[in-house]
């Protein structure tokens, strides 16, 4: 690792030379930049990346807080850390401070030599390492975004051949039947058959990338006339299984929309699929826990032995063969994605014979971002040796 680049913005030529001592006494190698006014420390940042700025409260051109925000909008990496240092009683002030974005505050009455390079080489720490996180991050959502695109495009380009063939299955099935025998149309069948296989494939496949990499926005969303949405819109589907579903009186929750979407339709429509001896009887209700809503998807179906619940919700996990019920095993690996971006939780609790209840909980509030969880930590206790006052 080359020399950590500091940058000390202090008015005051004395405390500069002691910040300067306490680091230079510790054999770490530093490049040290020094600014008395915070419109030059500014300028320095512009052209230079710093690991850490040790920054004075009371500048003779700006406050702190100031310096703070035009460093985070304007210098060359903002992800470097700042440690301000406050006079006696500030400590208000310096927690502002850190929740404007500082790393961590120093006051200068407790300033010695250990505690200020612990300070110090700690922020930079942190700060590498959240660098480290946020490159990782955006190497992550890149590869990510360019296999969701692949698979995009791949499914798109497989759906139009594979139209194709079921069209012309469907034409040999109704012109050339005649010159068929049962051995050539059982054939046919299964060829189709298995093209609708993968057709279906593919649109889970897709739903499954959309809900991944689908950017849009968090709203209140009435859950009442979603489920009422999605219900119309499986209305065939509902004729053809007798299925009878009740909804209680569901309450409006922040969401991601078309992927809250996407969670209901899997849970309902699993809950028709896998019906029993008797009609799929379905009731969709919410219970209000401390924080959360819990949703549950209840069925009198097939129910699901314990041994299974767990693994259901891996990708391409199935307890039944195609033959039995059409699927993919991934409906239930999609809705376990949305939960999780809800920052929720999705369980099953199911008896063979007797019917499954799908639970899902989410946030009454918008989740808050880790970062925002952050600030305001306290920075870590460390050993005091003899305090050196400053003036
Ligand atoms: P798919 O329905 O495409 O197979 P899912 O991921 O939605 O994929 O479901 C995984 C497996 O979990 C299903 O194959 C089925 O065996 C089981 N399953 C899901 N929902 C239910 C349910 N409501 N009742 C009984 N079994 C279920």
């Amino acid at each position: 690792m080359g020399d950590l680049q500091i940058l000390i913005v202090e008015d005051s030529f004395s405390d500069r030379e002691l910040y300067k001592r306490f680091l230079k006494r510790n054999g770490y190698c530093f490049d040290i930049y020094e600014a008395e006014r915070a419109a030059d420390g500014i300028a320095y940042s512009r052209e230079h990346d710093f690991d850490c700025v040790i920054l004075d409260f009371n500048l003779p051109d700006a406050d702190g807080l100031d310096f703070i925000t035009t460093f985070k909008e304007e210098s060359r990496d903002p992800d470097g850390a700042i440690v301000m240092v406050t006079g006696q009683g500030s400590e208000e002030t310096a927690v502002e401070a850190m929740k404007s974005g500082a790393a961590d505050y120093i006051t200068k009455n407790n300033i010695n030599n250990g505690f200020f390079l612990h300070t110090i080489l700690n922020a930079i720490e942190r700060a590498q390492l959240r660098r480290k996180v946020r490159d990782y991050q955006e190497y992550l959502e890149q590869s990510n975004k360019a296999l969701s695109e692949f698979a995009h495009t791949v499914s798109h380009d497989l759906k139009a051949p594979l139209r194709r063939l079921i069209a012309f299955c469907d034409l040999l099935e109704e012109e050339c039947s005649d010159s068929l025998d049962d051995k050539g149309r059982n054939y046919v069948e299964r060829i189709t058959a298995n093209a609708w296989r993968m057709q279906k494939f593919i649109d889970d496949l897709l739903a499954f990338s959309r809900v991944l990499h689908g950017h849009e926005k968090y709203e209140l969303l009435d859950m009442n006339n979603l489920v009422k949405e999605i219900l119309d819109d499986i209305e065939p589907l509902i004729q053809e299984s007798g299925a009878r579903i009740t909804v209680d009186d569901l309450p409006p929750v922040p969401v991601y929309p078309t992927k809250i979407r996407q969670l209901f339709l899997n849970l309902i429509t699993n809950a028709i699929k896998y019906h029993g001896e008797s009609d799929p009887l379905i009731r969709i209700s919410c219970e209000d826990s401390n924080g959360h809503y819990t949703f549950v998807v209840e069925d009198n179906g097939q129910g699901i032995a314990p041994e299974y619940q767990k693994d259901i919700f891996k990708a391409f996990e199935r307890l039944h063969s195609n033959d039995a019920v059409e699927g993919t095993g991934l409906g239930l690996s999609i809705c376990q994605k949305v939960v999780e971006m809800h920052k929720g939780r999705i369980w099953v609790e199911s008896e063979v014979g007797a019917g499954s209840r799908f639970y899902f909980s989410l946030p009454k509030e918008k989740p808050v971002l880790l970062d925002q969880e952050e600030v305001g930590k306290q920075p870590e206790k460390v050993e005091i040796e003899d305090s050196i006052q400053i003036a």
